[in-house]
Order: C-alpha cells, then structure tokens, then sequence
C-alpha cells in the first residue's frame, strides 16, 4: 500500500519526541519538554492584530501562487538592506520555510543527484533529499572546529553528481555560525562546480554576542545560483502560522512556482498580512526575543557546566545546545533514559545524523524556570 520512495524516509526524530512528551503529559506526568525548536513566546500583539483585522475585511479568499504583492515586495527589501542579496520582489515566494526547503530539492533534484549537506543537520533534509531521488551526502563537522561545515570538508565531498549544497546557518542542531571565509569558499566551490545552493537561514535573527550572519547570495556571482530560505516562527514566534519565504533567481523561481502551483498553492491569505505587519512596523519585539534568548543560553551552559556528564561549547546563535554526554550509551536510548528517569524530553543527537552520536539536542526556546528544573534532573538522572 505504501509507495516505496516514502518507506525511504524516517519519522521526523524531533516530531516524535515531542508527541511524545505530549503524549506523557496526557497521561498525566510533568515532563519539561525541550525537544522542538519552538519560541514559547505569544506571537506579537500588533502581528496578530493585523492577521484579525485581515479576517475581519474579507481576506479569506485565493492569491497568486507567490503570495501576497506588499509581503513579497517587504521580503525583497529587507533582504536587500539586511542581508546584501541583490533582488527584487519577483524573486520572492512566500511559503511555510520548511516547504521553500521542500520546493526548492523537488524542483533542482533528479534521481541520482547528491546534495552535500552539513552532519549533524535538521531532520527533513536527508528525507526531502530521498523523496526526490536524489541522495544526500554529509559532510562530517566537529565540536572541535565550532561545528561548522568548512569547505575544504566539502570540496572533499564533491563528485560529477553533485547537483547542490545545503547550507545552514546558524544551524539547528548546533547553534554554530559560518564565518565569512566559510562562506567565501563555500560559494567558490559552488561556481567552479556549477552547483545550486540551497542557504537555510532561518535562524538568521538569533544570533549573539555580536556574531554576524552572511547571506551566501549576496556573494560576487552567487544570486544565480541560491535558494535562500527564511521565516517567520522563529524570529517573530510565529511558528504555528506556517509562514516563510524564498528568495530564487528567476530560472529556478519559475520551476518552483510549480511545485508550490500544484501542491499548497499559496500560504494563508490573512497570516501574510500578519506577516507583512511583522516585517514593516517596529523590531523591538524580535530585539526582545532575541535578548531573552541569550540570557537563556548563557543559564543554560552555566548549568550544563556543573554536571559532570556533559560537554558543550558556546553557540552563537539558534536556540539549542548539543551537548556531548560520557558514556557510550545510544543517543536514542538515552534521550528515552531521559524521558523515563528524569521526565525531560531531549532530541537524541544521532536524528540530526551520524556525527550527532553521544550527544543530545537541548531546545532551550523555553522559560528559565523549565530550564533550571529541567536541567536539575539531567544533573540527578546523569548522576
Ligand atoms: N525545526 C524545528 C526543530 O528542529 C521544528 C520542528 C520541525 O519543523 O522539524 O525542532
């Protein structure tokens, strides 16, 4: 009954622990969840305003495919101020970020293609990848070098089938930042090797310390060749709105503004106008979010530091730290250990790949006292 490409593709490895946790919850146990990555704050007053204002005057109605003319022409502007990528607004499709991703490997991908991409990564790509035909290939980053995908790593990685590279920063599972030389040898291996780049920036806002974001398309000779992808439910704590964007050049526009034409369609009418409010009146909120966010990672490497078990470097941005835990316990089995012993829900390291091995994904996009117990019962439950 099942097709066969689907038996491919596993479960969703932060899905599942967080029904979980749910499901443990339901059942009546006080389980402090950090598995999805998902801002615990309320979306914006004014965001949310503008959504009900919308369903109030009547925009409950179809769109063009690409979404709506104001959001699409805001994107374009904030993507050329803020992020240097020389676009206009008919490059810009606005979709849920984890569909842009979709889109973008459906539309690039032919059987057989391999897409380089960094291990650990977020669970869907490998999957995306494997419905497409295509298959993926990681590129092993460490702890040791900040867990970022160097390119002399990837350079490693290429073959005459290489069709793409992922890239994803900040990075979810790490936290960790590609440096503008990164991204510089990145891109030209990207043009010796006539390859597409698909640039995961979602997290583009979250970052600290001063740490800055590089955008790959706005390289010299790069916006031909990228897909990058951005959103909503992280930066603007928007996550149940499914609302992202795409920014393509007009070849690969064209061809993803067909699967998007025979498969959603377009994004929620009225969310865009939730979303245009987002992106043109006042930052503070993300300023805010982001402040809290800090303060959360610098109490939560405070706490990972007085247990024993676990190692962890700083990250710079996103909001998860993977840890490295002793022992050679399966990280599966010790996220379960966890769940059971200690009522924390965890990501195990090995969903976001093989390099993820002893190592565990702490979302801390939660509230401090969450954080502080939650870690209380690692410590206990490690001991
Ligand atoms: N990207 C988030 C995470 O890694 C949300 C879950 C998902 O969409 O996979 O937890």
């Amino acid at each position: 009954m099942i097709a066969e490409r689907i038996q491919r593709v596993k479960e969703s490895g932060t899905m599942k622990m967080k029904e979980l946790a749910g499901q443990k919850k339901a059942e009546g146990k006080k389980i402090i969840s950090f598995t999805v990555g998902e801002p615990d704050f309320d979306t914006p007053k004014h965001i949310v305003e503008a959504a009900k204002k919308a369903l109030d005057e009547g925009q409950t109605r179809y769109l063009n495919g690409p979404g709506l003319p104001a959001l699409r022409e805001a994107i374009a502007k904030r993507s050329k101020a803020d992020n240097g990528i020389p676009c206009d607004s008919s490059n810009v499709m606005v979709a849920p970020t984890k569909m842009a991703m979709f889109e973008t490997i459906m539309a690039t991908i032919n059987p057989g293609d391999e897409m380089i991409m960094p291990d650990p990564a977020w669970v869907s790509y490998e999957p995306a990848c494997a419905l497409a035909g295509g298959k993926a290939v990681p590129v092993t980053t460490k702890e040791e070098t900040e867990w970022r995908m160097l390119p002399e790593a990837v350079a490693e990685m290429i073959t005459p089938k290489t069709k793409m590279i992922l890239l994803n920063s900040p990075s979810n599972p790490c936290g960790s930042i590609a440096t503008k030389e990164d991204i510089k040898g990145i891109a030209d291996l990207a043009k010796d090797h006539d390859l597409v780049v698909l640039s995961d920036e979602v997290y583009e806002n979250i970052v600290f310390d001063g740490h800055k974001h590089y955008s790959i398309a706005a390289e010299p000779g790069m916006f031909d060749r990228t897909v990058t992808i951005s959103g909503f439910s992280k930066t603007y704590a928007m996550t149940g709105w499914r609302l992202g964007w795409l920014v393509a050049p007009k070849p690969l526009f064209k061809a993803i503004n067909k699967v998007q034409q025979h498969s959603i369609t377009h994004a929620t009418t009225f969310a865009q106008y939730g979303g245009l409010a987002g992106l043109t009146e006042s930052q503070d909120c993300v300023k805010a979010m982001v402040k809290e966010f800090s303060e959360r990672r610098d109490l939560i490497m405070k706490l990972i530091k007085e247990i024993p078990q676990l190692h962890c470097d700083t990250p710079k941005g996103a909001f998860y730290v993977f840890p490295r835990y002793e022992g050679d316990m399966d990280s599966m089995e010790m996220a379960m250990y966890l769940m059971d012993k200690a009522e924390v829900a965890v990501t195990g390291g090995e969903a976001f790949g093989a390099a993820g091995k002893q190592h565990l994904r702490i979302s801390y996009a939660t509230g401090k006292k969450n954080i502080e117990d939650g870690m209380e019962r690692i410590k206990k439950a490690l001991a």
